[in-house]
């Protein structure tokens, strides 16, 4: 069976789309999905066309379990993955969870910096690296594909993030996530730091062994920036969430990386398995059952993202929508009033309107016509 991760150096890189809405989105404060909500989502993000659905963290509660299990019994497209802790019960609900997907993947963490080590986990870094490779080992003996992440991976003493990334290669390990679990990166250091990764085990990366990965946080404002410079320095995987929902202030939001690598293939030279224009109805779908709103600005799924008021912008879409927008609105699903009229417009969507429909709008304020909203009277 294909695996769902590569490391192949083709000219054009294909970059694998690992989707934790489920996981990491759901442990937004405040957010809670049923078990059906799930499901309905995963299947969503299935002909979204993600290669990972990261559906939940079995060991933490019941519903992650039953929701892995439908998942697992119903998607036959992406890989279906579970997240847990390198411990044997975990390790247990996942597997179990996972018992009836076609393709499946675990996904196990250890904190590894040494903040956490000492404050949190109270473990030194001998132990962790006991624990990695006695989690990954058990892991591998129930799945093929093992995930390990070493959380506040980037704030891990880089020669002790090299020995942890040897351990869990060493245990089986496959992909390798390298997490920016706070947000706390600054691009260029997420570069480099994905890029002395990639040097070290420039070995098993290229016999197609190891595959990098990156998990960015949005603390700063930074997590999509920070994936693409993961990307760039040679992960295979990024991992984000619809909207960008997540711990905090949130994940990488899979669709605005998606659309930077799509729209920018020229640049990035990859390319995905995604159905860019599903993005909008996904996006719609988890925002009605999560209850987190679109803000206006958002974008590419934004009220705004594709709208349009000041007249010289009115004038330059109208001859060509490329003058003002550089991802083409249909190419992602969005739906939304084209234009507005307001006190920054001119004449030109003001004749484009009477050409349509003469005199009606003199006197009407937010009407919708067609894909204008008018705000006040012409
Ligand atoms: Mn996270």
């Amino acid at each position: 069976m294909e695996p769902s991760y590569s490391n192949k150096l083709d000219e054009r890189k294909r970059v694998f789309v690992f989707d934790t809405t489920l996981r990491d989105g759901e442990q937004a404060a405040g957010v809670s999905l049923n078990p059906k909500q799930k499901l309905k989502i995963a299947l969503q993000l299935e002909r979204l066309g993600v290669d990972v659905i990261e559906g939940g963290f079995p060991a933490s509660n019941e519903e992650d379990f039953r929701a892995l299990e439908m998942i697992s019994k119903n998607l036959t497209g992406p890989a279906i993955c579970a997240f847990g802790r390198a411990t044997k019960g975990d390790i247990e609900e996942c597997a179990k969870a996972l018992e009836n997907a076609k393709k499946k993947r675990i996904h196990l963490f250890l904190a590894t910096s040494k903040l956490h080590l000492d404050a949190k986990l109270k473990k030194t870094e001998e132990q962790a690296l006991e624990m990695i490779y006695n989690g990954v080992s058990y892991a591998r003996t129930f799945v093929d594909e093992i995930e390990f992440t070493p959380e506040d991976g980037s704030r891990t003493d880089l020669d002790y993030l090299f020995k942890v990334v040897r351990t869990a290669y060493d245990a089986g390990a496959r992909i390798i996530n390298i997490a920016d679990t706070v947000g706390y990166c600054q691009p260029s250091e997420m570069y480099e730091r994905v890029k002395k990764v990639r040097k070290k085990f420039s070995e098993e990366i290229n016999s197609g062994k190891m595959s990098l990965s990156v998990h960015c946080h949005n603390d700063m404002g930074q997590a999509v920036s920070n994936s693409l410079q993961g990307i760039l320095a040679g992960a295979t995987q990024f991992e984000g969430t619809i909207l960008g929902m997540g711990e905090r202030t949130g994940n990488a939001s899979l669709e605005e990386v998606i659309a930077a690598l799509e729209t920018r293939g020229d640049f990035y030279q990859t390319y995905t398995n995604i159905q860019t224009e599903e993005i909008y109805r996904t996006a719609k779908l988890v925002s009605k059952l999560t209850g987190i709103e679109i803000p206006i600005n958002k974008p590419l799924l934004g009220k705004n993202a594709s709208r349009h008021e000041s007249g010289i912008h009115q004038h330059g879409v109208l001859a060509n929508p490329k003058t003002y927008e550089v991802v083409d609105p249909k190419s992602v699903g969005w739906e939304g009033e084209r234009f507005c009229i307001g006190k920054h417009s001119g004449k030109h969507i003001k004749e484009y309107l009477r050409a349509q429909r003469r005199g009606v709008f003199g006197q009407l304020k937010n009407y919708f016509f067609g894909k204008a909203i008018v705000t006040e009277g012409l």
